[in-house]
Formats: C-alpha cells, structure tokens, sequence
C-alpha cells in the first residue's frame, strides 16, 4: 500500500475509534467500561510460616507502589498494555521480588530471566525466556509483540534483541540481593549440589543478615492484570524462574497459555507457582476457556483449575489472579499465601500478604 494511502486509512481508523469511544461515553455507558486491575507477587509457603511484621509491611507497601502505578495509568484513560507493562516495571525494580533486580539464580548462581505480555484485544503476545541482563525482561516481552514478527526469543538472542530495541542492561551485580542467594544456598544444600561462586562485583562474604523473608520454597514471581476504560485487557508475567533451577530450564511464565494469557472475549489470567505444571495444564488459557466454553464465572474457573486440577497433580501448586469484562478481579492459591492487590474505578485499592 502507498505511504500516503496507509496514513490516510491509519487516521481514519483512529478518527473512527475515537467516536466510537466518544459514543459510548455520551450513551452513559461510562460505567461498563470501568478499569480494574490486579497485581500478584507470587504464591508459596514458608514464607507464610514466619512472616514478621516488618516483612508483611515491606510487601504491602510494594504490592501498594505497583498497585497505583498500573491505577494511576488507566485512571487517565491509557491502555491496559500499557498500565501491565508499568506496574510490573515497579516490582522488577524492587528487590523484594523474584523478577528483574531480586531475581532467583539457576544452580550455576546466574540469573535467566522469563516474562510475557499478551494484549486481549488482538490476541498479540510476546515473551523472553532465560534473559541475563536486561533491566526489564517484560518490557523486552513487549518489543518481542509490537517489533518483531515472532512471539518468543530466548537465551542469549532475546538479551540482544533487547540491546537493539535501546532497553537497558545491567551487569550481574544489579540483579543480585543476598537474600535471594542465600535462599539459593539452601535449596543446592538441601539437594547435595555444589555452591557456586558469588557472581562478579558483589562482595566475596555475605553481608551481617538476610534483610527479609529468605527462606526456600518461595516464589516471587510477578504478574499483572488490567482492563482499560475501552474494555480491552491484558497480563503480563515476570519472573527469576524456580530458585536453583537447570541452566536453560524454562517455566510458565513465558508461555502464552499456562503463565499469561488474555483475550477480549473471556478474561486476563497470569500464573505464579511451580512453572511445569502449569505448563502442563495450560492453566492461563484453561481457565479462559472455562469462561468462555462453559460460561464459568471467573471465580468459578480460577478455583476449579487451581484447586482440582493444578492440585490433583503432586507437586502442584501455585496460584493466578483473573479479571473480567466486568472488572471483577479474583485469586485463587492452593499455597498457604500469595502476594496480591487489586483496584477497579470507584472503589478502593485492597492489598493483601496474608490470610487467604
Ligand atoms: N512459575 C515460575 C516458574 O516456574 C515460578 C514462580 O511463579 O515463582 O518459573
């Protein structure tokens, strides 16, 4: 098509869709199309065993910041793409997660790196498995969709597509917390593997006390899900992988269909917990499904993956948080807790670290 002609057409569709909103708004049918969005920080079980005060406020007050920064976009009209994207960017920054700085490392005490993003209104989606150095392995996932033609990049092809896409790096020693390593420590001791090496520019000894929460079986990955004032949804996914894993071994989060999942028609799903059976039950998309084949409410079709089929399998466990159409946000864990918040327009935001 000529230049010309696809700017023409391209204007034309964006006139279109802003009187189409612009319609929708004047009909007063402003209050179908709330936003809503809900944010995880990972399921799991020890952690719950212990978890002190000071802990417990460390993660609301996270759990809070990324809350508000996915709100705060979509409160001034932007895109549920865009509002996933941001508030994950907030809790692969802090350290108290399993996803960009905090990471989990494999059992060589490196980190690789998994996320996905997948927009409901198109079905597009994108994702990096076993990423090394990119700042924000959810905004590479990003590029993957909207300026690639593929879906996944891994290995050491995705850190340089996000090189060439202008996204940051960052050497080893941005990733590294203490407390992730030493919960690496635990998990090599407890399974007779050899401890590796500190990575490269972090001090040789462990710093005095592990700040918050380490202890092994924790999870940490992060995960958003939101539905914009269009009606359209999206998830996104994040995540350092199981602690001590395989090198080259790769979870659920960066599969479209068991970690994230998303379409217009159904619901936005992003998963946390042990990534094979995920991967296994094509959870995300499984609980979609549900809704959209078996007309299941969201809550009906979360419980049902989570605590029948997920935890009929041994060793399954995990949970997701799913939203609507009609910007009703669930949880479902088979876990003792999960990091979770939600918001939709009108309401207030519910932050939640312990109790089920
Ligand atoms: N699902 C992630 C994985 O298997 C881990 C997690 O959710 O914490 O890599």
């Amino acid at each position: 098509m000529a230049p010309a002609r696809s700017a023409h057409n391209g204007a034309m569709r964006n006139l279109l869709t802003w009187f189409l909103f612009c319609a929708v708004v004047v009909s007063g049918q402003v209050t179908k199309t709330k936003w809503a969005i809900a944010v995880h920080g990972g399921a799991g079980e020890s952690e719950w065993q212990h978890m002190d005060r000071a802990t417990e406020a460390a993660y609301q007050a996270s759990l809070s910041r990324a809350l508000s920064e996915g709100a705060a976009t979509l409160s001034h009209g932007g895109k549920a793409l865009d509002a996933v994207e941001a508030a994950i960017k907030v809790l692969e920054d802090d350290p108290l997660f399993s996803a960009g700085r905090g990471s989990a490392f494999n059992d060589q005490g490196k980190n690789e790196m998994d996320a996905s993003i997948m927009d409901g209104s198109t079905l597009a989606a994108g994702s990096v498995a076993g990423v090394c150095c990119t700042k924000n392995p959810i905004s590479a996932a990003r590029a993957v969709m909207e300026r690639s033609p593929y879906v996944m990049i891994a290995g050491p092809g995705a850190d340089q597509f996000a090189v060439k896409q202008g996204l940051a790096q960052m050497p080893a020693s941005y990733f590294f917390t203490e407390m992730r390593w030493q919960e690496l420590v635990g998990v090599l001791k407890q399974s007779g593997k050899p401890i590796p090496a500190r990575p490269p520019g972090v001090p040789k000894e462990p710093k005095s006390a592990i700040q918050i929460g380490a202890s092994a079986g924790h999870f940490g990955t992060v995960g958003v899900v939101a539905r914009d004032v269009r009606g359209n949804l999206s998830a996104g996914t994040s995540t350092g992988g199981m602690q001590g894993k395989a090198p080259g071994r790769v979870g659920d989060s960066p599969v479209i269909g068991a970690g994230t999942y998303a379409a217009n028609k159904s619901c936005a799903v992003s998963s946390t917990g042990v990534g094979e059976y995920f991967i296994r039950l094509a959870v995300a998309k499984e609980i979609c499904s549900l809704v959209e084949y078996k007309g299941m409410s969201i809550a009906e079709a979360a419980r049902f993956v989570i605590e029948h089929e997920v935890a009929s399998l041994k060793g399954g466990e995990g949970g997701v948080i799913v939203l609507d159409q009609k910007s009703e946000a669930v949880w479902s864990f088979n876990t003792l807790g999960m990091f979770r918040a939600r918001q939709a327009e009108g309401g207030a935001a519910e932050v939640r670290v312990v109790g089920k």
